[in-house]
C-alpha cells in the first residue's frame, strides 16, 4: 500500500467538498480561487462538478489546473439514467449524456462519473432498473470513446436506490461493466458508498485496475443526520479508511484519492482555506 505520510500528491479536491461554489452553499470561491488553493497546498488533482463550469471556459480552466501542476481528474456527472429524476426522453438523455462527455473531454479528463438514477418508476424491480443503465451506457459508449472519456459507475449508497441511484453495489458495477466489456467503462468506488461491504475487496479483485477509474474519500458519521448533506472528513466516521484503500490498491489501483465532502452545515460554512488545510492533514494521517 502507498505511503501517504509524507506525501500527499496523489490527494485531490472533489469540489463538491466546498459547496459546488453554488449559490447559498460554500464560500463562493471562484474555480481560479479553488486551483490556486489547491496548487499551492500541493494537491495533485482536482474533479469538478459540470454545474460550476461554463462549457465554453473548460478548456481554459483544464488549462489551468495543469499550468499549476495539477491534473483534472474527473467530471461529475452524466445526467440521470433512470428513476424519478431521470430526463423524459431517452434522446434528452443520451443529448445531456454528450454535452457532459464533450465537457470531459474539453477538461482534459478521461473521467466522466455516473450516477444512474433511482429504480424505474413502477417497475419495483432493481434489475430491470440496471439492465436500462447499462442499455444507456452502451448507447453512449461510441461518443465516449471518440472522446476518450471513461463512463464510470459509481455505485451509491443502498439507502439512495428508491431516487438517487439503482446501482447500490460495487458487484453490481462491475457486472454491468463485464456485460459491456469495454475498457471505457469502469467503476469509481466512494468511501460513503462502500465502507459497509464485506464483500469489497472480493469484488475489487474482480474489477482489477482497469475497471477502477476513481476513488473518492470521506467518512460515514455515526449519528448521521442527513444521508446527502451530512458526510464526515475523513477520521471523523467509523467507516475503515487504510482498509478500504489497501483493498483498492490489492486490486491495482494506483491514482488519486479524491475528497468528497456533502456536508451543508458543517464543512461548507467552513473557510475553504481551513477545509483544504484539514484534508491533507487527515489524508496523511488516517487515510
Ligand atoms: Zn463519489
Amino acid at each position: 500500500m502507498r505511503d501517504f505520510s509524507e506525501d500527499h500528491s496523489m490527494l485531490a479536491l472533489n469540489t463538491a467538498s466546498l459547496g459546488h461554489n453554488l449559490p447559498g452553499q460554500g464560500a463562493g470561491w471562484s474555480t481560479e480561487q479553488v486551483i490556486e488553493a489547491c496548487a499551492e497546498r500541493g494537491f495533485g488533482a482536482i474533479s469538478f462538478w459540470r454545474q460550476e463550469i461554463n462549457p465554453k471556459k473548460a478548456v481554459q480552466i483544464g488549462n489551468k489546473v495543469r499550468a499549476t501542476g495539477m491534473q483534472v481528474c474527473g467530471l461529475c456527472r452524466t445526467p440521470f439514467l433512470t428513476g424519478p429524476f431521470a430526463l423524459p426522453t431517452q434522446e434528452d438523455i443520451l443529448d445531456d449524456m454528450y454535452r457532459a462527455i464533450d465537457m470531459a473531454h474539453d477538461l482534459g479528463t478521461d473521467v466522466l462519473t455516473i450516477v444512474t438514477g433511482g429504480v424505474i418508476e413502477d417497475s419495483h424491480s432493481i434489475t430491470q432498473s440496471l439492465q436500462r443503465v447499462s442499455e444507456l451506457v452502451s448507447l453512449s459508449l461510441p461518443k465516449a470513446k471518440q472522446a476518450g472519456v471513461k463512463l464510470t459507475l459509481e455505485p451509491l449508497n443502498p439507502v439512495y436506490a428508491g431516487n438517487r441511484s439503482c446501482l447500490v453495489t460495487v458487484r453490481d458495477a462491475i457486472n454491468i461493466c463485464e456485460e459491456i466489456d469495454d475498457p471505457f467503462v469502469a467503476i469509481a468506488v466512494d468511501v460513503y458508498h462502500v465502507w459497509w461491504d464485506t464483500d469489497l475487496a472480493n469484488q475489487l479483485q474482480r474489477a482489477g485496475q482497469k475497471r477502477i477509474a476513481s476513488y473518492h474519500l470521506c467518512d460515514w458519521l455515526a449519528d448521521t443526520n442527513d444521508v446527502l448533506l451530512d458526510r464526515g472528513m475523513m477520521g471523523d466516521g467509523v467507516a475503515n479508511l487504510k482498509a478500504i484503500r489497501q483493498a483498492i490498491e490489492g486490486a491495482g489501483y494506483q491514482g488519486f484519492c479524491e475528497v468528497e465532502i456533502f456536508s451543508a452545515n458543517d464543512w461548507w460554512k467552513r473557510n475553504p482555506a481551513e477545509v483544504l488545510d484539514v484534508m491533507v492533514e487527515r489524508f496523511r494521517t488516517v487515510c
